[in-house]
């Protein structure tokens, strides 16, 4: 657990306590554990934001399956969407004829999901599904399902439990706001 003071200092305000994030994770361990029965689901986490929930979340899950990774990269370093969608490092699986759930931390405008969905449906999955820890619906720009997610958020920069900025401040244990001066800190550079 990060006792530093160093990261809290950096938090506005908390968003998402640990226990939140592990009912989130109860819960949607028990619907994946429903709706994956009988079936043996390649699980796909997205490099690097959804490593902490993968892991707590398929814990929670009772069902059999493989794990991979896949990362791509709409963001650079900043924290605004570029646009533009590409693969750093690709999966190992074949996933032709497999059911595929993809884990992220948070679906924003949706561009990254709908790419790795389309991608993955194109190699000839069975089916392609996505649970998301976070879901920023207002800033939606397709219409991208997201098959399970933990809770919907505001149009707000969180970082914590996975999600960087700047790549850094991934292993705060709860979710919370970044201090605006920390943003803009940053930003002006
Ligand atoms: P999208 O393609 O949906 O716009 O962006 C998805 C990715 O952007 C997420 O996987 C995550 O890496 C990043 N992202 C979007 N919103 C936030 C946020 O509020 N905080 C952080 N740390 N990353 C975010």
């Amino acid at each position: 657990m990060v006792k530093s003071d160093n990261i809290d200092n950096i938090i506005d305000h908390k968003l998402f306590t640990q226990e939140d994030i592990h009912n989130m994770c109860v819960r949607l361990g028990k619907q994946l554990t429903e709706d994956y029965a009988g079936k043996k689901p390649i699980v796909v986490g997205a490099l690097k934001g959804a490593i902490y929930f993968l892991t707590d979340l398929t814990r929670e899950m009772d069902v059999a399956h493989q794990l991979d990774f896949l990362d791509v990269s709409s963001y650079g370093d900043g924290f605004e969407s570029s646009g533009k969608v590409e693969i750093i490092t690709d999966l190992s699986a074949d996933v032709k004829d497999r059911d595929v759930l993809i884990v992220e931390d948070i679906v924003d405008t949706g561009l990254t999901l709908q790419y790795m969905k389309d991608l993955i449906k194109k190699r000839g999955a069975k089916s392609v599904k996505c649970c998301a820890l976070l879901n920023k619906d207002a800033r939606r720009e397709n219409d991208v399902v997201v098959d399970y997610y933990g809770s919907d958020v505001g149009n707000e920069f969180v970082v914590g439990y996975g999600l960087d900025f700047l790549n850094m401040y991934r292993n705060l244990p709860y979710i919370g706001v970044l201090k605006p001066e920390i943003i803009q800190k940053y930003v002006n550079k």
